[in-house]
């Protein structure tokens, strides 16, 4: 992990906000756009101006009117510049709504710059799947166009109460220059259950879930196309986190299998899956972890123990496995032993 006293000293704020600045976006790798970007609030705009590298917004149309920008597997560090998820957005004939916006504020300019490549219509929705930093950081990208934020009832607890970590821990991974402007931006609608987004010609149903991935998962359906984006609650090639409880995730993915859905867009991995197979791998990860761990108690082991031994199986399945494995061991112990 780099630390901030080995980051250059960033001059991001010491040129003039009507500096011309382009931004530079790559469509399925095939057409080169550029175009300026001086208009975006002062901070993000002068951050890519001094950016070292390109901001990329590519994205791929998954279904009509429907655009998913794939992330890299990874964690935050100098040469993803935190673009570690999935994000997109959804067109209608009034407006457009966002679904997660990256993991700062230079990857939520970048979408947001690559929308209005797309269409005249404004973003009125920024929807967030849960409270995860990747998700949630480029939020700060469209602050100032007033349109609703909306997430999980319990998302802005959750994200205040890791806020100062978040920003931190974060921008120390990534870089100063790479993390300007990027800012905690809190929804304006708490959903506490079920929510509808009337896009024109399109609604879009937002449904709270329980505690799985984490206290805070807001599924985001667009009815027209049938198209479900899961968040977290769905990775591939990216080893599962869990930072919510393992009982609830298997629950709500026994749940979820039998819904009809045309495709999926998981949180980590392509930009659309086939729905339910996409919800194996998972599922099988998070049986394999609990049936671990469940042995490992019920013989009276140590969780020091179960993290060294429990789910090995599973290791040649996932990236990031010696990253996120053992504190997944942890957080399930920590949860099964009061079972
Ligand atoms: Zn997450």
């Amino acid at each position: 992990m780099k630390h901030a006293n080995s980051i250059e000293q960033s001059d991001c704020y010491s040129s003039s906000i009507t500096r011309q600045t382009f931004l530079r976006l790559v469509l399925n790798g095939t057409a080169t756009l550029s175009f300026a970007a001086a208009g975006l609030r002062f901070g993000i705009a002068e951050a890519m101006a001094q950016a070292p590298a390109t901001v990329e917004a590519n994205v791929i149309e998954v279904a009509h009117g429907v655009f998913v920008h794939q992330g890299r597997h990874g964690v935050y560090a100098p040469d993803n510049g935190g673009d570690i998820c999935n994000t997109g957005f959804i067109i209608g004939d009034d407006a457009v709504a966002v679904v997660d916006t990256g993991g700062t504020a230079l990857l939520g300019a970048a979408l947001k710059a690559r929308i209005s490549t797309l269409t005249d219509r404004p973003v009125r929705y920024v929807i967030n799947t849960h409270m995860h930093p990747d998700h949630v950081l480029g939020n700060a990208a469209f602050k100032a166009d007033g349109c609703q934020f909306v997430g999980h009832e319990k998302l802005a607890p959750a994200l205040l109460a890791r806020a100062e970590r978040y920003l931190a821990y974060n921008k120390a991974a990534v870089g100063e220059k790479a993390f300007a402007g990027t800012e905690i931006v809190l929804p304006t609608v708490g959903v506490a259950d079920h929510h509808e987004i009337d896009l024109g010609g399109r609604t879009l149903a937002l449904l709270a879930r329980a505690t799985a991935h984490t206290d805070n998962d807001l599924t985001v359906r667009d009815e027209k196309t049938g198209t479900l984006f899961t968040g977290d609650l769905i990775f591939s090639g990216h080893v599962p986190t869990l930072d919510g409880s393992i009982r609830g995730w298997l629950k709500l993915l026994a749940e979820l299998e039998p819904a009809a859905a045309e495709r999926i867009v998981p949180g980590h991995g392509p930009a659309a899956m086939n729905w339910p197979a996409a919800s194996a791998p998972v599922k099988r990860y998070l049986e394999v972890v609990a049936a671990g761990v469940r042995a490992a108690i019920a013989s009276g082991r140590t969780m020091r123990d179960a993290i060294e031994t429990v789910g090995e199986s599973e290791r040649a399945n996932w990236q990031l496995f010696d990253e996120f494995h053992r504190r997944n061991v942890s957080a399930a112990f920590a949860e099964l032993e009061w079972e």
